[in-house]
């Protein structure tokens, strides 16, 4: 029996990068998938298809997770296409980089709304199945600049220390009902959202990583795996980093 057999997850911003990895791993595992999208279209449909060969149940929704409307709707929407919810990944996010004497209130408000609301908007709409079910898993990905912070980076800072607050109130509120809620925070991994920072941020990022090599997307995806499946069944609460050795 396949890790994920007979489960059913839900993954925002399944259409690149770290999202797309966490679908596919889920599908190989054996879930059924459904992910969302903003923009990426074709690239979701390319993905819909992809995973749907692996012999699962899979669809990709064009859904703004920073819109609890919307949110609402495409749970509802995804109870109805696939009968439950087993699985949260709450990993739409992005980044809108600024000085703090250049930041506008628009840049702030963005990433805070798409970073922060947005793991609320799908948990509050999430939660009631899954407590009714007695069994849900939910992951929050964060980020290891939610630890530290970062020179430009205030706003996604302030975004992702907040999923970490978040994260382990819903543990606590949740216990009870077998619905356990973690935080993954990656380090700096090799997608889009990294490919637009310049060279020489990238070179001194890389210098202080100890293990001297950017991440890859399936990296942290194989941890989301171990937190969506019962290996981790009494793993509730936590954050847990793939940065290779950063944020230690
Ligand atoms: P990415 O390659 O830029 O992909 C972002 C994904 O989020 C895309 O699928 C995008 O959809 C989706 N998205 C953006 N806004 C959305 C919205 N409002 N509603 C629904 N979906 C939305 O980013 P990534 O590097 O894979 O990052 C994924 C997550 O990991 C983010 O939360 C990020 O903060 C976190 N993270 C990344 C790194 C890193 O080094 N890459 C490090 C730490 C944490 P479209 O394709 O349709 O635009």
């Amino acid at each position: 029996m396949k890790l994920l057999e007979g489960k059913v997850a839900i993954v925002t911003g399944g259409s690149r990068g770290i999202g797309a990895a966490i679908a596919k791993h889920f599908a190989e595992a054996g879930a059924d998938v459904a992910f969302t999208y903003l923009s990426s279209e074709e690239r979701a449909k390319n993905i819909e298809a992809d995973l749907k060969s692996l012999g699962v149940n899979a669809k990709a929704y064009k859904s703004n997770a920073s819109s609890y409307a919307e949110a609402e709707a495409l749970v509802k929407t995804v109870l109805e296409d696939f009968g439950k919810i087993d699985v949260l990944v709450n990993n739409a996010g992005i980044t809108r980089d600024n000085l703090m004497l250049r930041m506008s209130e628009e840049q702030w408000d963005e990433v805070i709304q798409t970073n922060l609301k947005s793991v609320f908007n799908l948990t509050k709409h999430c939660i009631r199945s899954m407590m009714r079910a007695r069994s849900g898993s939910i992951i929050n990905m964060s980020s290891v600049v939610g630890v530290f912070g970062n020179a430009g980076q205030a706003n996604y800072a302030a975004s992702k220390a907040g999923i970490f607050g978040f994260t382990k109130s819903i543990a606590k509120e949740m216990g009870s009902r077998n619905v356990r809620c973690n935080a993954v925070a990656p380090g700096f991994i090799e997608t889009d959202m990294t490919e637009e920072l310049d060279e020489k941020t990238k070179e001194a990022f890389l210098a202080g990583i100890p293990m001297k090599r950017l991440g890859q997307a399936s990296e942290v995806a194989d941890l989301c795996l171990f937190l969506a499946s019962d290996m981790s069944s009494y793993v509730s609460g936590q954050t847990i980093s793939v940065c290779g050795a950063l944020n230690c």
